[in-house]
């Protein structure tokens, strides 16, 4: 995989944060794999199982923080959160959900860059499970082959939804793109604020995390001046 490309200030593999103790690591928001840490057996529970599972547990985490579970507000909640997780905000953790991608001949014959800018998205942190709110801008340059435009942001969204790093989601995406478009020639970049950072912790409600993915031409200065200049108009 290529990780050099991925510009992020950050430890960027496992062997780097040997020193750092759990915690520290979900604290600091390193993270330790390219790769959404997984198991083998992850899809041996249907959807409706996984459901009805985590609406107990939650049931649980509520009953445990005194929560009246028979307050008629509250009553529904567990169901409605494992549905949300399953269905919704966590739907990008299971293969069959990802955006089925059809691709179509470049007959314009267009090979310059395609800069597709500011899509929304909304994940979560994977270490406290709060959102990451964003803007991504996707920019590749055509192979061959183009992508219907609106499939550029399925795949941000579908990689979006999974707990999730930053600087992970840009090169799911970059890779995603660079297999199905046949070529190096992608660039990333995320502009995302971390509610784990401004709405506890350190409370800094100002920053934002930018990380980005140049590969092949984008490694270029002049192809990265002309991507950000069409991200500045
Ligand atoms: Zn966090």
């Amino acid at each position: 995989m290529n990780t050099d490309t991925l510009r992020v200030k950050t430890k960027k593999n496992g062997h780097a944060l040997k020193s750092f103790s759990f915690d520290e690591i979900g604290d600091d928001h390193l993270f330790t794999s390219l790769e959404t840490p997984m198991r083998p057996d992850a899809f041996k529970l249907s959807d409706a199982e996984k459901k009805e599972r985590i609406a107990l547990l939650f049931e649980e985490i509520m009953e445990v923080m005194g929560l009246d579970l028979t307050d008629d507000s509250l009553k529904g909640t567990p169901k409605r959160v494992a549905k949300m997780y399953i269905d919704e905000i966590f739907s990008g953790l299971n293969p069959q959900n990802k955006p089925k991608v059809a691709l179509f001949d470049n007959k314009y014959q267009y090979n310059q860059m395609l800069v597709e800018k500011n899509i929304s998205f909304y994940s979560n942190c994977e270490h406290h499970f709060v959102p990451i709110i964003g803007k991504a801008h996707v920019a590749y340059i055509s192979s061959g082959k183009v992508i219907g435009l609106s499939k550029l942001n399925r795949i941000v969204q579908y990689y979006a939804k999974r707990p999730q790093v930053q600087e992970r989601l840009t090169n799911q995406i970059a890779n995603e793109l660079k297999q199905i478009l046949d070529t190096e020639d992608i660039a990333i970049i995320i502009d995302a604020k971390h509610l784990c950072v401004s709405s506890r912790g350190i409370k800094d409600d100002t920053s934002a995390t930018v990380t980005s993915y140049y590969g092949g031409v984008f490694n270029k200065p002049e192809k990265i001046a002309e991507l950000q200049n069409y991200l500045n108009n």
